[in-house]
């Protein structure tokens, strides 16, 4: 019998694959279920101009499988998954296509836990609470963390510092150099916390508006996008776009390190090991960039969300790196 959709659910062995749908107000949207061995699953919902059915439905599945491995690294009873919608979220993303996902979620009754990502925001997430007590990330005013940013820039950061110690012998941020790329959300935030920790900072961007806003307020080093990765620094930290560990990245890059928060650096997973071969440390973005995850998840502990508490386990994600690269010395990846 040929398969499209089973054999990729086959592949990483997918539970399920949910098709929401609902004509009136144009809502086309997937939601893949990786694995619920440890607890329901989490993950954000993204809504983007996918070509075609088959784009959507791999992206959904790859983010959901990126996000069992996020938790479990994390240590959280929480399984993967992630929502796709399909459409611009410029033009097509209305009230009306919000909350019927939100009751689609709803009908899933507690499978699949959620919140913002590309193309959703928090306020996105009110209006779909208002349907569905599934969606987790709200706003402060709601009682819950509201943008959570920082807290993944917080999280890179304890990420670097234990990789830093593992190649240096301290976690010192001091007079570290560090490229980051991309300064966002958590770009703008991971420079504040760099530069605040004593580090030596370049940074760059596409939108020009943000490097000139950052370099002002920080006095970083700026240079044009495609030099960021042949820089001699400590530290590159990618917050930009995924696939940026490539054929053409990896032999010009010149760090230590790679360490930062966009998702899916290796274009591919041989990526990894032409890494490891050229002896520089890499922090995978699913143990580094959970802060803002683990965050939005601590408002289901019984009596709602704890700033404190949460940072708390924020800062964890030094020991989960840590215990990575043991992993990784007694296996003989390089470290
Ligand atoms: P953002 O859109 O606020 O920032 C991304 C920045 O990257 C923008 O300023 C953009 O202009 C810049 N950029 C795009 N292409 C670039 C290029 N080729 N070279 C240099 N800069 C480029 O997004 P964000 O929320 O800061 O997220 C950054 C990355 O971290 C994304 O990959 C995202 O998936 C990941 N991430 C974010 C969070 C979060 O809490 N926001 C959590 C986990 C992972």
């Amino acid at each position: 019998m040929e398969s499209l959709t089973f054999d990729l659910m086959e592949q990483y062995d997918y539970e399920h694959l949910i098709f929401c749908q609902e004509k009136n107000v144009g809502l086309k949207a997937i939601i893949a279920i990786h694995n619920t061995i440890l607890g329901p699953a989490a993950g954000g919902t993204r809504m983007w101009t996918y070509a075609t059915e088959v784009d959507a439905m791999k992206d959904a599945m790859r983010l959901a499988r990126g996000m069992t491995y996020k938790w479990a690294a994390a240590d959280v009873n929480l399984g993967g998954g992630k929502c796709v919608v399909i459409g611009d979220p410029k033009r097509e993303k209305t009230e009306q296509l919000l909350r019927a996902l939100g009751r689609a979620i709803q009908r899933l009754n507690g499978l699949f836990l959620t919140g913002p990502d590309v193309g959703t925001n928090l306020h996105d997430m009110e209006i779909m609470r208002r349907e569905s007590r599934y969606v987790v990330a709200v706003s402060e005013s709601l009682g819950g963390p509201g943008d959570t940013s920082s807290e993944t820039a917080f999280g890179v950061i304890q990420g670097m510092r234990a990789c830093l110690n593992a190649v240096y012998g301290s976690s010192d941020l001091q007079g570290r150099t560090v490229a980051v790329q991309g300064v966002g959300a958590v770009g703008g935030d991971v420079v504040a916390q760099l530069v605040k920790a004593g580090a030596i900072v370049t940074i760059t961007d596409v939108d020009q508006e943000k490097v000139a806003h950052i370099a002002a307020e920080y006095g970083v080093k700026t240079v044009p996008a495609e030099e960021i990765y042949s820089l001699p620094v400590d530290v590159y930290c990618p917050c930009a776009l995924g696939a940026v560990l490539n054929d053409a990245t990896i032999p010009a890059l010149r760090c230590k390190i790679v360490c930062g928060s966009a998702n899916n650096q290796l274009a591919e997973d041989r990526h990894g090991e032409m890494i490891a071969q050229r002896e520089i440390v890499y922090a995978p973005d699913y143990i580094v960039n959970a802060g803002g995850a683990l965050t939005n998840i601590d408002s289901l502990a019984p009596g709602g969300f704890n700033r404190q508490r949460a940072h708390a386990t924020v800062a964890r994600i030094y020991q989960n790196m840590e215990q990575l690269l043991e992993i990784s010395r007694e296996q003989g990846i390089p470290t």
